[in-house]
């Protein structure tokens, strides 16, 4: 009787699990995420992962797209959107109208921006003023290490990268926070209210440029150093891009090394296994594409993020170059696509946030999520059940581990990806990507498993031949 229960629970329960108990795996596991961590401490800024892909794209044998002519099945082509976002293709053996298969994830994670007007000097400090972008706890970016990246484009046109904090050797900026022991005030305060962003002011440095006691001698000494090196002058902030993020190097976590923590993981940790699903392809039946989009942290406009007609324009290009006659509203209406984006993971130390029937485990594989949004779904990308069956029946058919969840209680926040945007286009979308502690963080937190397994689960979904009919 006993045995005929189990059984039954067996044939009948859905499944929840750490993926660890079954992973056959374990050495690729980690040797995937030492290139994954390598990655992190070499890609902070969305410019700097065009960069990194860029040159994986190249030596995988993957070509600009403005330099080829046309296109064959097998050919590997990217095209590079204003240095910020990258669109990537292999050309399948089938005709485009069929559809494409689309794994897209965003490069761009939060982080403080310089203002236009940024540095100034009060009581002999120098200091850099920040507009902060994207959804963060203030306090958690106060007194820790920040690196400096970017670009300044000069009144000639010349373009200056600038990356100062990663190099053991060089210096760390940092935002001076109050000290308890003059709080008292800010301690009876709301968190929302308690730090007030203008106070987001960067100290750059201390030493006068001369011993004469002027006005403005330690701001002109930061001016002068900028200058020696960079040849830039205080009016070339205006044409900049200056980015401050934690300079903190991405480790392995935890005593058994299973969890990775490091800054930007969201949505690093899907982007890397999107592309490094994608190098790996041969022979593909459909046309597969990965998107690695900007501006996902502040609502996917501009002419980098996922809402640019931009992508249009490479869509176009590899249909001109084709020669594919089927129109684009028919191609995307078949075409298939997984948002890459990463999702909360159950915190235990927050147990009452979470309903723990409909969450995200750390270790638990892939989150595949019907819906994203708020309270009353407001906002919501809302995948239908045809094509979830549609892309579950792929993962289980090769063992990827995945989970289905929310974010959360009804109604204690809510989040969104770049899934509406495509799907309305008219494609097929679904939320598909690994979930995190501490998101937004300086320090986020992936495990090492969620990451392999999402490597294998978008491979898996670049492979798919079948043609999705509901
Ligand atoms: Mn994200
Ligand atoms: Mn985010």
């Amino acid at each position: 009787m006993e045995e005929k229960t189990k059984m039954l629970k067996e044939k009948l329960f859905r499944k929840s699990e750490s993926g660890w108990y079954t992973s056959p795996n374990l050495d690729e596991i980690f040797d995937y995420a030492e290139g994954y961590i390598d990655f992190l401490n070499h890609s902070k800024t969305e410019r700097e992962a065009v960069k990194y892909f860029k040159q994986k794209l190249d030596e995988n044998g993957f070509k600009d797209i403005c330099d080829v002519t046309s296109l064959a099945p097998g050919d590997k082509v990217y095209y590079i959107n204003h240095h910020k976002n990258i669109y990537a293709a292999i050309i399948g053996s089938e005709d485009f109208k069929e559809g494409f298969n689309i794994i897209g994830a965003h490069i761009d994670s939060p982080r403080l921006d310089l203002k236009p007007n940024p540095l100034y000097e009060d009581t002999s400090l120098a200091m850099l003023k920040t507009h902060y972008y994207g959804g963060i706890k203030k306090y958690q970016w106060l007194n820790i290490p920040l690196s400096m990246h970017g670009v300044f484009i000069k009144k000639d046109g010349e373009k200056v990268e600038v990356n100062i904090g990663e190099d053991e050797n060089d210096p760390i900026f940092t935002i001076a926070d109050l000290l308890p022991h003059l709080s008292n005030w800010q301690e009876k305060k709301k968190l929302s209210e308690a730090i007030d962003p203008e106070k987001f002011n960067i100290l750059v440095g201390s030493m006068p440029y001369t011993t004469e006691d002027e006005k403005d001698n330690v701001k002109l000494n930061v001016l002068s150093i900028l200058n020696k090196k960079y040849g830039i002058v205080e009016r070339d902030f205006v044409s900049s891009e200056i980015e401050f993020v934690p300079a903190f190097k991405a480790r392995s976590l935890g005593f058994d090394r299973s969890m990775v923590a490091g800054y930007g993981q969201d949505d690093k940790a899907c982007a890397y296994p999107s592309l490094t699903a994608l190098l790996k392809q041969e022979n593909l039946t459909r046309t597969s594409i990965c998107i690695l989009a900007d501006k996902e942290e502040v609502g996917s406009m501009g002419n980098t993020g996922m809402s640019s007609h931009n992508f249009e324009y490479f869509i176009q290009k590899l249909m001109e170059k084709t020669n594919t006659k089927a129109s684009i509203h028919e191609i995307y209406k078949n075409t298939l696509v997984l948002s890459a984006d990463v999702t909360a993971a159950y915190n235990p130390n927050y147990q009452d946030i979470y309903e723990k029937n409909n969450e995200s485990y750390l270790g638990h594989g892939l989150s595949l999520i019907k819906y994203t949004g708020s309270a009353s779904k407001g906002g919501a990308s809302d995948a239908n059940a045809e094509y979830i069956g549609f892309v579950r029946k792929m993962f289980e058919e090769k063992n990827i581990a995945y989970q289905n969840s929310e974010m959360g209680k009804i109604g204690v926040g809510g989040g969104g990806t770049i899934a509406y945007i495509l799907a309305d286009r008219g494609m097929n979308v679904v939320d598909c990507g690994i979930s995190l502690l501490s998101m937004h963080s300086p320090y986020e937190i992936t495990s090492k498993f969620d990451l392999y397994n999402a490597y294998l689960g978008y491979q898996t979904f670049y492979q798919n031949a079948e043609t999705f009919k509901d």
